[in-house]
């Protein structure tokens, strides 16, 4: 397969037509690369962990580049023209948001908090607004960050209410958009424990990449334990 695009912790290779195929690999990165590690079955629990998230949205109508899962490790994709724009949601104050601005640690937004980011390394990811968003040609209008904007209050309100049924609070998650080829914006990249929070609703406990970054050890326990609230089995 052709390769068309490799990033920190997936692949693209080109597909049939206007499709795409995106492998999972078990690469962990953290600190806009800094950090690096390989965690063997990382690369298959998330792309199973994405795959049955994804199909959650669209059952919700909400549009996505998902095709199929091809186990252990692939997506056939949609081809997009990604947008190089980060948009996060967050409904629990932590991570970066309270080393920036004075939120206590732990405090509920209400209503969620949507910020958007330039996915750019080199820059680590600095916030936008529409201003900086037009100006630099990342979109066209703004009316684009309005929809991405609305899209991603939705996949928040989807995703929290399954994830709540599997004990998983969802603290906060960033979505990539992008266009297919008949101009439709579509939810883009991957949904897993490396690009969302989740805090098991009991016990408070970090069940996603933050045990990596913060060095807290048992990563892939605690994706498969996703995996397993997730995906069922
Ligand atoms: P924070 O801005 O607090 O570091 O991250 C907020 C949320 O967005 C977290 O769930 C985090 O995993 C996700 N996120 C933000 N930026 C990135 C990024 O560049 N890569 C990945 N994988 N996730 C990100």
């Amino acid at each position: 397969m052709k390769e068309i695009y490799r990033g920190k912790a997936k692949t693209l290779y080109e597909g049939e037509k206007d499709t795409a195929v995106m492998v999972f690999r078990d690469e962990l990165t953290a600190g806009d690369g800094a950090k690096r590690a390989e965690k063997r079955e990382k690369g298959s629990i998330n792309a199973e962990i994405s795959a049955v998230l994804m199909q959650l949205l669209e059952r919700h109508g909400i549009k996505t580049h998902f095709i199929s899962f091809q186990p252990p490790n692939r997506h056939v994709v949609k081809r997009l023209r990604i947008l190089p724009v980060e948009v996060i949601v967050r409904n629990i104050a932590t991570g970066s948001l309270v080393r920036r601005y004075p939120f206590e640690e732990g405090r509920k937004l209400e209503p969620p908090v949507v910020e958007f980011c330039l996915k750019s390394d080199e820059y680590h990811d600095p916030m936008l607004n529409e201003d900086i968003a037009l100006a630099l040609g990342l979109v066209e209008s703004v009316e684009e960050l309005r929809e991405m904007r609305r899209i991603a209050l939705e996949v928040n309100r989807v995703l929290r209410e399954f994830l709540r049924e599997k004990g998983i609070v969802l603290v906060d998650f960033k979505l990539e958009f992008g266009y297919d080829a008949e101009g439709n914006l579509l939810v883009g990249d991957e949904i897993t424990p490396d690009t969302c929070r989740f805090w098991d609703a009991s016990t408070g406990e970090v069940m996603d990449k933050d045990r990596f970054r913060r060095d807290m050890g048992e990563v892939i326990e605690y994706y498969r334990e996703v995996r397993r609230r997730v995906c069922g089995g």
